[in-house]
């Protein structure tokens, strides 16, 4: 296997488990020896899918412990006072945040001990398939090493698809969101404790760009600013008219004023953190033959907005382990693997899009909220057939592909019914029923 990151570690310990030999590549150093990011916190939400997936490696309680609960969304207005809306019908339906470098090792450490090997700083450099051998520089040698197929867990820039896609076109695009974004810190109180609501995923919409922030164990919250790479001539900020720290204070002190205060670093944060690009890759084929295949940000990286990369990539772990589990031969497995879940795949690429326009823009339109409102009442009334949108990523694991289809049928009754209307007051809710009867199946609603 090539990557110990998030997808890798899982996949090494789920392969481990199921008594396959499994050795890992990882170009970086041991996280257990040399920390994560220079010691910054970096957290990820964790959803459904992932938790499932951390389940089946026994990894779920170990995770769990260190996680920060979140049950919506705490929107911060210009002016006004910060509003919660809620995620889901109750503490049930929540989401998690998790600390990236927590995880990785917490997996590693799982994956050691089903039995898995990880070889640190051994970079994947190069793959002769014919001869089934790979490449790996560390310790300033190059390393070959013999391999009876491998899976690629190295991230968006994976090098096993380079080398892949140049033994047979993979049908690789990747198209650039035009947006970055740049991490800053919240620290704790002075007493030690959170300075904002902590059970909550924090956000500043703003139009066309915005800031989260999400908690950490240590008290802390990682705030992500979110805007265009360049000037669009829209007045509009972007990493191009704010190019530095003084830039950035002027930034906050305007739209973000009651969050400045909340982040004393942000001179030095902006400063010294990078830009980070965003983007979605696309490919038209996953594996070659029987020799390789590829998981996770590998195959399918994706925008962050609906929080679901680590999710999907989890879910392709339990996937590709299912798969293996069917059949002993090994191209057959990856066909299958890839038929199942491309479509998927493709299908959470286009609602992470759609949902940067969501956090940013509709979150405090009141357009949107009837909408959400609406949603809440049929789903009240239709509990196996109107299941929110953000309820069927999130809390479930029905195939993503059938989350979107569903929804867009979903947004349709919603967008209909609420069109002209300040308040659910004057909608015939009864009158939907049959629309929602005909077009919306009983799904399984439990996790
Ligand atoms: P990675 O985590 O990138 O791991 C790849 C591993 O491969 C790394 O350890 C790397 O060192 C190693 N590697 C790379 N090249 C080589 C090589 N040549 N040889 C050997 N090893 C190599 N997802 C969520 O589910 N929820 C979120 O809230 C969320 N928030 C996000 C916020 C941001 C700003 C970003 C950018 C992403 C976010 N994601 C989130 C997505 C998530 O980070 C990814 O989907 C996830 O990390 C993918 O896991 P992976 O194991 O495929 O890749």
């Amino acid at each position: 296997m090539i990557g110990a990151g998030l997808a890798g570690a899982l996949m090494a310990t789920l392969l481990a488990q199921r008594g396959w030999t499994v050795e890992v590549y990882e170009s970086r150093g041991d996280p257990r020896l040399h920390g994560f990011a220079g010691g910054r916190s970096i957290n990820l939400a964790l959803a459904e899918r992932g938790l499932h997936a951390l389940r089946a490696a026994d990894a779920d309680r170990d995770v769990l412990a260190q996680a920060v609960m979140m049950r919506g969304r705490m929107v911060h207005p210009r002016a006004g006072t910060p509003q919660l809306q809620r995620y889901g019908r109750d503490d049930r339906e929540v989401i998690w945040s998790v600390s990236r470098g927590e995880l990785n090792v917490t997996l590693i450490n799982a994956a050691e001990a089903a039995g898995a090997t990880i070889h640190f700083d051994r970079r994947l450099e190069a793959v002769d398939f014919p001869a089934k051998r790979a490449f790996y520089r560390g310790g300033g040698e190059l390393h070959r090493v013999g391999f009876s197929t491998l899976i690629g867990c190295d991230g968006a820039g994976s090098s096993l698809r380079a080398q892949m896609h140049a033994r047979t076109g993979l049908g690789e695009r990747t198209e650039w969101l035009g947006h970055g974004y740049k991490e800053l810190e919240i620290p704790p109180a002075a007493d030690g404790g959170f300075r904002i609501e902590p059970n909550a995923l924090h956000i500043w919409p703003r139009g066309r760009y915005m800031c989260i922030a999400l908690p950490n164990d240590e008290r802390t919250f990682t705030v992500t600013l979110f805007m265009a790479l360049e000037d669009q001539g829209d007045g509009d900020p972007s990493f191009e008219t704010v190019p530095d720290a003084a830039a950035a204070l002027a930034l906050f002190e305007r739209d973000f004023a009651d969050a400045l205060p909340l982040i004393p670093e942000l001179v030095h944060d902006f400063e010294a953190n990078p830009i980070g690009t965003l983007g979605t890759l696309y490919l038209d084929r996953w594996h070659l033959g029987g020799d390789a295949v590829l998981i996770g940000d590998a195959a399918h990286a994706m925008v962050p907005f609906h929080g679901q990369g680590m999710n999907c990539a989890f879910e392709d772990c339990v996937a590709l382990a299912g798969h293996l589990d069917a059949t002993p031969d090994l191209a057959t497995a990856y066909a299958a693997f890839e038929a199942q879940r491309m479509p998927d795949a493709t299908a959470i690429q286009k609602m992470a899009l759609d949902n940067y326009i969501e956090m940013r823009d509709l979150v405090d339109d009141p357009g949107f909220l009837l909408q959400r409102e609406l949603e809440l009442a049929l789903q009240a009334r239709h509990p196996t057939r109107f299941i929110p949108h953000y309820a069927m990523v999130t809390f479930m694991r029905i195939p993503y592909s059938l989350a979107l289809e569903r929804s867009e049928i979903q947004r349709r009754i919603l967008e209909d019914a609420t069109r002209g209307r300040a308040s659910l007051a004057g909608i015939d809710i009864p009158a939907l029923d049959g629309a929602i009867e005909q077009a919306l199946a009983p799904l399984d609603a439990g996790p």
